[in-house]
């Protein structure tokens, strides 16, 4: 086992790695709140968790690793005020929560597959956990961390010593962002307290609802993580992730909520990925114009293209994402493909240069996980003055890391890069919206039906009004 050093969200410094049992490390991460497709944006923070497990594997860890997906209680906002995410995707389309939730929970893992992203060891949806749950809160209420108000189970954050930790955020800083919500819930004692159970919310129409000993309802957010980290990785964990933008306040309430139920400290290192951004700013689902996989495929770009084009950058910066850019890539990608299979077979294995690149792959990967420099060391193998075989073995040994498909053969690729199926989610796609679009039109709301059009255009389709009714095609 080598010598990672990953940067630490919590004391702000990259640090060496140390795991809490010797050669086995624990990870969650939290998973996708299943109310829509993934945006790429999402999918950016999944590779570079999945690069990450890759990296400790390829080192010698075991990785156990945990994700949640979030089916129940994802409100837009951390007060009883924004809309529940599930709730709203439901009603988009006409299906219940568990359809919603079903359907787009296998999109994500097709969209994962795609990219290789590997599915965590175990995959815990929140609905499965409500009895944890329920335990957990009755103990922070029984040790005063919680109280009830309004019908509502809400965090204390106040007895807490600090609160801040992750984000370093300073009380004023914390309620420049409270005053931004829509409206202040009044049942809480202290701004930054939150939600842990609800009987009372404002979405009384909530499909799903479970009895409790607080009444009948369901959980907040934030319980879910930690709940389903401790069932199944203990009260200790090596290694939390996540997008930057959990980590406050989602990272630092499951830090809170967490200490406090376990009595000390949780979770060593926290690993957050940056945005992914697009010209107007974060890529998000509730932006509504967002890019998918399958819309790159769409357009002729393989995902594994998306994937280089990833680990191209350093996970801890911002990345702007261009079609320029993608183009590029693909163009580097497939050259890359191509010299990689005109390599011969014949011959040994040089072992002193297999041993010097695999240094040289391993002090990039050290170095806070910097994947455009283990690329550089890739080319460099591939310039390098030793015969075609190393060369081979070489790549295929780093691949272990960055799954880039880099020796497959080329019908397997043929089969595993085909498009198929995704014709046909696009086509549902946009034909539920054009019937969204439909209804607005007959109600007048051409607004509404405007930004059905620009919507479908940023996915890349263009839509004609025709005296037989709407076409569309691909821009
Ligand atoms: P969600 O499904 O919205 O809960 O988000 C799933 C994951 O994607 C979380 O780890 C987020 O922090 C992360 N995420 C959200 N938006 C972006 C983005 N634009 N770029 C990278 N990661 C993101
Ligand atoms: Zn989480």
């Amino acid at each position: 086992m080598g010598e990672l050093a990953i940067y630490n969200t919590l004391t702000k410094k990259v640090e060496l790695f140390v795991e809490r049992q010797k050669g086995q490390v624990t990870m969650y991460t939290c998973g996708p709140t299943v109310y829509h497709y993934a945006h790429i944006g999402n999918l950016r923070s999944y590779m570079m968790e999945d690069v990450l497990e890759k990296y400790l594997n390829y080192a010698g860890y075991r990785v156990k690793r945990v994700m949640n997906i979030t089916d129940v209680g994802h409100l837009s906002s951390d007060a009883d005020t924004g809309e529940d995410k599930m709730l709203a995707g439901a009603r988009r389309e006409h299906k219940t929560v568990m359809e919603i939730a079903q359907f787009y929970r296998e999109a994500f893992f097709a969209d994962c597959g795609k990219l290789n992203i590997k599915t965590p060891e175990i995959v815990e949806p929140a609905t499965n956990c409500i009895p944890d749950f329920i335990r957990v809160i009755q103990g922070l209420l029984d040790k005063g961390y919680a109280y009830c108000a309004g019908g509502n189970v809400y965090f204390d954050t106040s007895k807490l010593e600090e609160y801040y930790v992750l984000s370093r955020q300073n009380e004023e800083e914390l309620m420049v962002g409270a005053r931004e919500d829509v409206e202040e819930d009044f049942n809480k004692r202290n701004k930054t307290d939150f939600v842990l159970w609800f009987t009372k919310s404002k979405f009384d129409d909530q499909e799903l609802k479970w009895e409790s000993p607080w009444g009948v309802g369901y959980p907040g957010w934030h319980i879910e993580c930690s709940c389903i980290s401790m069932k199944h990785l203990g009260e200790y964990l090596d290694i939390h992730c996540g997008g930057v933008d959990n980590i406050f306040p989602h990272h630092t309430n499951e830090i809170a909520q967490s200490e406090a139920y376990v009595g000390h400290k949780w979770c060593n290192y926290w690993f957050h990925v940056q945005h992914l951004n697009d010209k107007t700013g974060k890529m998000s689902k509730s932006k509504g114009d967002f890019l998918t996989v399958s819309l790159l495929e769409q357009k002729g770009y393989q995902p594994l293209v998306y994937r280089l084009f990833c680990l191209q950058s350093h996970y801890r910066k911002p990345l702007l994402f261009t079609y320029q850019v993608l183009d590029n890539t693909k163009t580097a990608y497939e050259k890359l493909i191509r010299r990689i299979a005109a390599l011969g077979r014949d011959g040994e294995v040089q072992q002193a240069a297999v041993e010097r690149y695999q240094r040289e792959f391993n002090a990039a990967m050290e170095n806070d996980l910097n994947t455009s420099q283990a690329l550089t060391v890739l080319y460099d193998v591939l310039k390098a003055d030793i015969n075609d075989v190393t060369k081979r073995y070489l790549v295929q040994d780093f691949d272990q890391v960055f799954s880039l498909d880099l020796t497959k053969e080329p019908e397997e690729r043929e089969n595993s890069q085909g498009n198929a199926g995704t014709d046909q989610e696009l086509a549902a796609f946009v034909e539920a919206k054009l019937e969204e679009r439909r209804e607005a039109r007959k109600n007048k709301d051409f607004a509404a039906a405007d930004q059905i059009r620009q919507e479908l255009q940023d996915r890349g389709v263009r839509i004609k009004d025709t005296r037989e009714g709407t076409v569309w095609e691909l821009i």
